[in-house]
């Protein structure tokens, strides 16, 4: 029974490795055409500054509606795209929209907002970055102050020159964050160097914040340190009321997360932007003492 059990596990093994690499192919092939066939949709969060509960930015995330697979993960695709180079391709096209779309808002009257944009450390080291940037702002008519990127830890720990492709994006006046921090494996001594405006927190470090010492712990280093570097902190993942709580005693002021509000499609994030734009200039008007 032992050997049967060996080798039955072996033969899953090898199939479910058949089925990724078919997967893969397959999925290879649809990634490639999903542009052109407009496939791709960004959905857009909010961000909060959560003193007066306002929106301050919003995060674009790109999903693949596929017409037989259904909505595919990013989780799922960016990776693949990562490997095959077909992220440069993505992630500019991410950008455009994204920078026309916040361009759009701005013409219709909404409230100005910061878009912010997840780029791919090979996105970044491609050598006409910096250009297409410029490009897609000079295109689309975006101010540069109203676009962000987000890089992840790695970035600097797997790339030597990406501070001073950074310290480039930032001299256009494009603000720059750093995505799931905490997870990567920047030291402390290095981050004092960085081209960085936003630490943003990862998930992980928020999901038991109430709960976990050592979460808590961690983030109010976080706090403390950004707050010593001039940087501004922002916790991503943001689900309950109890976090929340943790988070506004500790002072960190800016959050992301279901709590807030979910991804939302282009039109369900202009409702929400109207909605609140209500909301907020009541806040504005209170807070200034007229009645
Ligand atoms: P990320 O940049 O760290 O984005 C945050 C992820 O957490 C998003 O997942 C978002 O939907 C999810 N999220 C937000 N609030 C909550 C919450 O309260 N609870 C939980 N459980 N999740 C929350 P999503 O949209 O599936 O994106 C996953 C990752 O894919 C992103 O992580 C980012 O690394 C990558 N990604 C998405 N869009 C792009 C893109 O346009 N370009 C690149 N290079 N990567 C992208
Ligand atoms: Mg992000
Ligand atoms: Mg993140
Ligand atoms: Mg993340």
């Amino acid at each position: 029974s032992v050997k049967k059990s060996g080798r039955g596990g072996y033969a899953l093994f090898t199939r479910e490795m058949e089925m990724q690499s078919l997967e893969r192919i397959l999925m290879e092939n649809e990634l490639r055409k999903a542009i052109e066939l407009e496939q791709f949709h960004i959905h857009y969060q909010p961000k909060i500054s959560f003193f007066r509960e306002e929106i301050n930015g919003m995060e674009a995330l790109v999903r693949w509606q596929h017409p037989e697979l259904g909505l595919i993960s990013p989780e799922r695709f960016i990776p693949l795209a990562e490997d095959n180079g077909f992220i440069i391709q993505l992630g500019e096209w991410v950008m455009r929209r994204s920078c026309a779309q916040n361009k759009k808002w701005q013409q219709q009257g909404l409230p100005f907002l910061r878009v912010s944009v997840n780029v791919s450390v090979k996105q970044l080291m491609e050598p006409d970055f910096v250009t297409k940037v410029e490009t897609i702002l000079m295109e689309t008519g975006l101010e540069s102050c109203w676009l962000e990127i987000e890089v992840t830890e790695s970035t600097f720990v797997d790339v030597d020159d990406a501070t001073s492709i950074l310290e480039e994006i930032r001299s256009l006046g494009i603000r720059i964050s750093i995505d799931d921090f905490g997870t990567g494996y920047s030291s402390f001594s290095y981050l004092k160097q960085l081209p960085v405006d936003t630490l943003k927190i990862d998930r992980s470090f928020i999901e038991d914040i109430d709960t976990n010492e050592e979460s808590k712990a961690i983030v109010k280093a976080v706090l403390t340190i950004a707050e010593t570097l001039g940087m501004d902190v922002i916790a991503e993942g943001v689900e309950t009321r109890e976090q929340l709580a943790v988070l506004h005693e500790d002072g960190c002021s800016q959050a992301q997360g279901f709590l807030f509000s979910k991804p939302l499609t282009e039109d369900e994030f202009e409702v929400y932007l109207r909605n609140s734009q209500r909301y907020i200039s009541k806040n504005d008007v209170k807070s200034e003492g007229f009645n």
